[in-house]
């Protein structure tokens, strides 16, 4: 193992390979060495320690130091001057359009929320994708554009510039072609390296778990989210882990305006029961890290100290309007069209063809395949295949089955956004298949938010 200035890369592969354990300085050496564009580390050598640490795997302490290393090398935002800033991130699901209402929702409450999101990653959807399903919106913005919109209206959300955490854009490009994404030490220090650069004092993690979530079974989820708020708590962040389930896609809509346009409609207190549900428990959530940072606001909220809020009175709040103002405000301020906040169906994209998807059979809807309803909102133009595929704004799906749900045949299951009769119909078909109508009805439809973990829950 060499952790001196003289790098070498064959002893730090060597030393994964034979179940060693990497000190900080090599692992920093290594992230320098990565970055490093006069004479970057050819990519089949980084690619072969990938694979070590999928076999051999990092320590939490060597997970920590990595995350911490991959942040420090690039850009990092500090937003002392505007005062406590928390984030929230969601490692991902099929119709996943929390941040757009989340966002609006807790800024608020007087919190201010600053965010760098992310473009679609596989079968699920991006955030920066679906804001730009709105009119002109901008995504792209310099630090000073960042600061001046978080002080005018409490929220700014971004695409994450080239110059922030680019070791993680080196090491994702690899994961992606070397079959090395899911190891859980990787997508931690990838995940959290992000977060800590964005520069929150408090982040709340929406972990997913279920069939359309990236990890799929409960225990992986959990063990993602345990390692997470551990490396807020080494990186002194205040985290907590909100593990939710991807059992079926969240809300109604599935596609990239009609996700805006369902988050918008949240926002005017119009959007579905399970959606309202988790905006409001996460907010409260995020309510707490705000607390636990020493952030403050003397206003307090509709008469209540911010220590005094509940998710239902949140969900008060949320249906008062106040968040829907703060929404049209924000849109206005990176360049979108505000009319939309208003008359969401009016300025969002429409599909040509929407054709209701009838059930069957008639029993109770038993099981969605969530992750193949996303890649076949994929397939219809809704996410990308290649980095450079154009995507489609208009299509999608809007579910009106949910689990347990007792079904006649010909009920409609959902309506499909197409853009032509041949696709619609083929997607009809498709998702015939994909949503299982049992006899009789689940014994339990599992509870949307499962368990959140804090700092001190893990030991
Ligand atoms: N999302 C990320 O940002 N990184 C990963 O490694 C996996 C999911």
């Amino acid at each position: 193992m060499n952790t001196g200035p003289t790098f070498s890369m064959l002893d730090f592969i060597a030393t994964k390979k034979y179940g060693g354990v990497h000190t900080p300085e090599s692992i920093d050496a290594f992230l320098a060495a990565l970055i490093d564009t006069a004479s970057p580390l050819p990519d089949y050598q980084v690619a072969s320690w990938l694979m070590a640490v999928c076999w051999r795997d990092l320590n939490f302490d060597e997970t920590a130091a990595l995350t911490k290393s991959m942040a420090e090398h690039g850009r990092t935002c500090d937003w002392s001057d505007v005062g406590v800033v928390v984030d929230k991130h969601s490692t991902g699901g099929v119709g996943d359009k929390t941040t757009i209402a989340l966002a609006p929702l807790v800024a608020s409450l007087g919190i201010p929320v600053a965010k760098f999101s992310g473009r679609a990653l596989g079968f699920t959807g991006g955030t920066l994708d679906k804001l730009e399903a709105i009119p002109c919106f901008e995504v792209n913005l310099t630090p000073a554009q960042m600061r001046s919109i978080l002080t005018n209206c409490g929220l700014v959300i971004a695409g994450q510039t080239a110059d922030m955490v680019p070791a993680d854009k080196a090491l994702y490009a690899l994961r992606d072609v070397t079959v090395t994404v899911d190891n859980i030490a990787l997508i931690a220090a990838s995940i959290m390296s992000k977060k800590i650069a964005g520069g929150a004092n408090g982040i709340v993690l929406d972990v997913k778990f279920g069939t359309g979530a990236f990890m799929q079974r409960y225990e992986d989820a959990r063990l993602l989210a345990e390692t997470m708020v551990a490396i807020g708590e080494r990186t002194g962040r205040v985290v907590r882990a909100v593990l939710s389930s991807m059992e079926q896609p969240l809300g109604s809509a599935i596609g990239n305006a009609l996700e805006v346009g369902e988050a918008i409609e949240t926002l005017q207190g119009q959007g579905p029961a399970d959606f309202e549900e988790l905006i409001c428990k996460l907010a409260w959530e995020m309510v707490q890290v705000y607390l636990a940072c020493g952030g403050t606001n003397p206003d307090g909220v509709a008469g209540m100290s911010l220590d005094e809020l509940t998710p239902a009175t949140i969900a008060a709040h949320l249906q008062a309007g106040h968040a829907h103002a703060i929404f049209r405000k924000w849109v206005s301020l990176q360049g979108g069209d505000p009319r939309v906040a208003d008359h969401p169906w009016e300025f969002l994209a429409k599909a040509p063809v929407i054709v209701p998807c009838p059930a069957l059979t008639a029993g109770y809807v038993g099981a969605f395949a969530t992750k193949d309803i996303g890649e076949l909102v994929r397939g219809m133009g809704g996410g990308r295949r290649t980095k450079t595929d154009v995507l489609d704004p208009a299509v999608g799906l809007v579910m009106h089955a949910r689990l347990g749900q007792a079904i006649e045949a010909g009920q409609t299951l959902a309506d499909v956004h197409a853009q032509s009769d041949e696709q619609a119909s083929r997607v009809i078909a498709d998702l015939q298949r994909l949503i299982r109508i049992d006899a009789i009805a689940p014994e339990l439809v599992p509870p949307l938010v499962a368990e959140v973990l804090t700092g001190t829950a893990v030991a």
